[in-house]
């Protein structure tokens, strides 16, 4: 066997493989780490790009835990990286047909506005709120620290969080259905559901309520420079501290020598050997295609072969030129008062609910003299319409465009009941479907947040000696998760391996 060349190779330099090569090089500059990313650019899923010098986010619009004295922050600032972060506020502008709700970056701000538009439910809403606190701040100082939790910490924490505890049983919609007896407040409730990719009859209560409550009580912020901006930060960090990428650079084969990874085969067929390997490529391709049926115990090929991708989605980014001054920074249309998570969940497309994004509202360095860059999103379902009618051979040929076409315009238009006049004044327009977030992923399904939920997958963490998976496919899905996900296995490689 040759000498590896490299002490760990990261395939995917999405957050978790981000994370994971960051702290080992701020531990060790001498080490050997290389990431490999197929991708022209760094971040995976926290990523953009600009079409006619307008700026878009593509995946991710959101971090939680990024203010100061939080998870986020405290992670960066120990591994030396900086990173302004601007608070969003209001998170959220909700459009109903008769409605108009703004979610304040402030509980009590949100609480008054519900009461303003559900006064009839003023003293539900101040229990429900009330719950939210308990549940959070149990979570906060009880909860879990560390994604490898023991069932003896999961004891303790259930037997210290009484709130949590006593709903602990409960369905997220059977709560709602007892504790909020408009039903109109349901899915403004459930909001952040969309963030677990799950409707809120398949999320715990206490999960739903806390997800949920979260943005209000502690926050949601936007890295200074985009999404885009934020990996190439962090890309650079990596490689300050004499860390290696190199993009465009796809694996297509993880080398096992008598069980034990040793190195990769690139699709150009060239090899490169380490003495550990990190995948932080989606689960399903690592273990099916990476290592293949042969590498992996039958019982985990059965367990594959069957794990569900969690939603993905449609995207309409729009460069306009328009005065948006009045307009918020992140808003959604809704159609009705109706759970979308569900119906996208059982394959149908339904487009009852399209979120719009405008970075430059947010961050004024991504304004741009040509116009302004509008993203537009709507969850949807992967295997839809036959794949969104790609030919048999997965290409994307008239009929899938036509699809892309029509449904852009649909969503367009639902779009106008808050901005009108954005069809009349379009100077970009790009499409993404499902297949699309596929692509430049390499997603299972172009799943947004790795396997759905529900499904085990920290016990899919190390497939074999040598190697070990990281982000949000083994862990919490999410920007702060998934980063914080690689930071901690670098963490345990460097206690086990004396690196
Ligand atoms: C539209 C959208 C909106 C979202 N909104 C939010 C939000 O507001 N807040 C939030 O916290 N989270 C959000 N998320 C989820 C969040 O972005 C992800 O959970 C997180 O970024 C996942 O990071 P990761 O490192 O685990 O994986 P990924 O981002 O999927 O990164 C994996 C990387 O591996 C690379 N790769 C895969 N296979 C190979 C291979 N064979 N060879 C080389 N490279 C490979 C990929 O190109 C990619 O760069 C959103 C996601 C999407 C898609």
């Amino acid at each position: 066997m040759s000498d590896p060349s490299y002490d760990v190779i990261i395939i995917g330099s999405g957050m978790g493989g981000l994370g994971a090569g960051l702290a080992l090089q701020n531990h060790n500059p001498k080490l050997k780490t290389i990431i490999l990313e197929q991708h022209s650019i760094p971040g995976g899923f926290v990523t953009g790009f600009k079409r006619k010098g307008m700026y878009f986010d593509a995946g991710a619009e959101g971090i939680i835990y990024a203010d100061d004295n939080q998870a986020l922050s405290q992670t960066l600032q120990k591994l030396g990286v900086e990173q302004e972060f601007i608070k969003i506020d209001p998170l959220e502008v909700l459009y109903y047909p008769n409605k108009e709700i703004t979610l304040h970056a402030d509980s009590e701000k949100f609480l008054d506005e519900l009461i303003r538009h559900f006064p009839d439910n003023e003293s539900e809403l101040r229990t429900y709120f009330e719950n939210m606190e308990k549940m959070t701040e149990e979570l906060w100082y009880y909860g879990p620290t560390d994604y490898t939790n023991s069932l003896w910490t999961m004891l303790k924490f259930v037997v210290r969080a009484k709130t949590i505890r006593k709903h602990i049983l409960k369905s997220f919609q059977k709560y709602l259905d007892k504790k909020i007896s408009n039903t109109e407040l349901h899915p403004i409730l459930s909001f952040y559901n969309l963030w677990l990719g799950l409707p809120p009859k398949d999320t715990m209560a206490p999960i739903g309520i806390v997800v949920g409550g979260n943005p209000f009580l502690k926050g949601n912020y936007y890295p200074k420079g985009g999404m885009l901006g934020y990996s190439k930060n962090l890309a650079s960090s990596y490689k300050q501290k004499g860390g290696e990428i190199l993009y465009n650079t796809k694996v297509e084969q993880i080398i096992v020598e008598d069980k034990t990874a040793v190195g990769v085969i690139l699709a150009s067929g060239e090899e490169i050997r380490a003495s550990l390997i990190i995948s932080n490529a989606d689960l399903k391709q690592t273990y099916l295609k990476l290592l293949g049926k042969k590498n992996i115990s039958k019982n985990d090929y059965k367990k594959m072969v069957v794990l569900e991708p969690s939603i993905s989605g449609f995207g309409v980014f729009l460069g306009v030129d328009m005065d948006l001054t009045k307009f918020p920074s992140h808003l959604t249309v809704f159609n009705d008062y109706k759970e979308i998570i569900g119906p996208i969940l059982e394959g149908n497309f339904t487009l009852n609910g399209v979120a719009m994004r405008i970075p430059s509202k947010i961050d004024a360095s991504l304004k741009s003299d040509k116009g302004t860059g509008i993203v537009m999103l709507a969850i949807a379902p992967y295997e839809w319409n036959n794949k969104w009618k790609i030919t048999s051979e997965g290409e994307r040929a008239a009929e899938y465009k036509k699809l892309k076409e029509k449904y852009a315009e649909q969503m367009i238009k639902i779009a106008e009941r808050a901005i009108p006049g954005l069809s009349e004044n379009i100077i970009v327009k790009e499409i993404a479907t499902p297949i699309t977030f596929e692509r430049y992923s390499l997603n299972d399904g172009g799943g947004w947040y790795g396997p759905q939920k529900g499904q085990k997958r920290s016990s899919y963490k190390y497939p074999l000696e040598n190697l070990i998976l990281t982000g949000a496919n083994v862990d919490s899905t999410g920007v702060p998760t998934a980063f914080i996900s690689g930071v901690k296995t670098a963490e345990k490689i460097i206690r086990m391996k004396k690196l």
